[in-house]
């Protein structure tokens, strides 16, 4: 199998499972994906104040089925879950059409598609059903059955730390409380999976890796709340998300626009030669609201296919594992072994004799012969290198201007570095 597709696989797995921001489908989560991972999996009491906040009651669902008058079923969630609001409390009762339908949600626009609800907060309940169902109801008594638990509990996240050489951390969340959604939620699981694999099979990093595995919002600011003194060691953060979907890569910048994490995944994409969008920081998506609030001012993007809300399956029973392909979730990925490729590679070195230019040959590093016109790559990465390392420019600085790929400058100043010129 491709990498692509087993990480198709785990989606389809995945999929099934009724997750939310607390309760058991996340903990089953989490434990498939420590089949494969190390996770270290955290429990966080209801009621425990984080930052603003408060862990909610934990909720659980059983089955939750609406009968219509004659006796056949509407909707079942252990056909597709996205037909209870998630968080419905729980109720028992006869209601007349009048009296349910205030509980009823559908898209009119979409009227095949069952939409994905959700009442954290509010205590409620409710039933989400095609459109064109709903419009065919008939005055009579519908039977409510919402087999759910809403009480004191736990809310879980998980995550995987990868030592690296040093204690900077370059972090990857993705959210894990969306049921039976595939892009947005799981094709983001699958890669962050897939990444994690990737580091842990090589040598040591040079950065340190952590990935988080947490509900959105609640989950996020739970996370920052126990962390808030790590926060400092975050050098990098990415959030992944819709990640399998057909579109070309989307890239949301971090709230500095010169951040090394921008121009990491700039370079990346721009790398790979194929068209891609890089918009702008605003204060609404995913968990880079948590992360880059100006308290935190955490250096976090967020890298997707097409961005949440721009897909017309978003948030409906369209945004299931056929909508994914095997090779869109394999080119999120590579395109995420390119950026920490370049994290790794870029750094800021000094040139220690910064007087004239060293003389290369001596040490066994210039080949040029006489006479030649201009240096090639290689030689040529040298000598930029040693220009520009002047304690304010990075590699990737000095890959914008002198157009040559990050490696060749990272090789040259590793070979500067023998010599002790660097
Ligand atoms: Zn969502």
């Amino acid at each position: 199998m491709s990498r692509g597709e087993d990480m198709l696989a785990l989606v389809r797995r995945l999929y099934p499972i009724c997750r939310s921001i607390t309760g058991d489908g996340v903990r089953e989560t989490l434990r498939i994906i420590r089949e494969q991972l190390p996770l270290q999996i955290s429990e966080v009491p209801t009621g425990t104040p984080v930052l603003d906040w408060t862990i909610p009651d934990e909720w659980n669902l059983r089955r939750a089925i609406l009968r219509a008058p004659d006796g056949s079923i509407l909707a079942d969630t252990d056909v597709q879950n996205l037909h209870v609001v998630n968080y419905s409390e729980p109720l028992a009762a006869k209601l007349s059409l009048d009296e349910l339908k205030p509980h009823l949600h559908s898209l009119p626009n979409q009227p095949d598609l069952i939409p994905y609800r959700t009442s954290y907060y509010k205590r409620a309940w409710g039933f989400c059903l095609p459109h064109r169902v709903v419009e065919s109801l008939r005055d009579g008594t519908y039977d409510v059955e919402i087999d759910t638990t809403l009480q004191p509990g736990s809310l879980t996240y998980a995550e995987l730390f990868i030592p690296g050489e040093t204690e900077e951390e370059f972090v990857f969340s993705a959210h894990v409380c969306h049921p039976s959604l595939a892009n947005d939620n799981l094709a983001g699981i699958a890669v962050a999976m897939g990444l994690a694999k990737r580091i842990q099979a090589k040598p040591k990093p040079r950065l340190s890796y952590r990935f988080i595995f947490a509900p959105g919002t609640i989950g996020a600011i739970a996370w920052l709340a126990r962390n808030r003194d790590r926060t400092k060691l975050i050098r990098h953060g990415l959030i992944l998300s819709c990640l399998g979907d057909a579109g070309s890569m989307t890239y949301k910048r971090s709230r500095h626009d010169d951040s090394e994490i921008n121009r990491l995944c700039e370079y990346a994409l721009a790398s790979t030669g194929r068209p891609y969008t890089v918009n702008d920081f605003i204060p609404y998506g995913y968990d880079e609201r948590q992360y880059c609030s100006p308290g935190f001012d955490l250096p976090f993007g967020a890298m997707m296919r097409t961005p949440n809300g721009q897909y017309p399956e978003y948030h409906t029973s369209a945004d299931n594992p056929d909508l994914l392909r095997a090779e869109a979730l394999e080119d999120s990925l590579s395109v995420l072994e390119q950026i920490v490729e370049a994290a790794e590679a870029n750094q800021t070195y000094v040139n220690k004799q910064p007087y004239g230019e060293p003389q290369l040959g001596r040490r066994g590093l210039y080949n040029l012969t006489g006479g030649a016109t201009k240096p090639a790559g290689y030689d040529m990465a040298l000598l930029w290198v040693l220009n520009f390392s002047d304690g304010k420019h990075d590699l990737l600085a000095i890959a914008k201007k002198s157009k040559l790929p990050l490696a060749t400058l990272a090789a040259a100043a590793e070979a500067l570095k023998k010599v002790d010129l660097l």
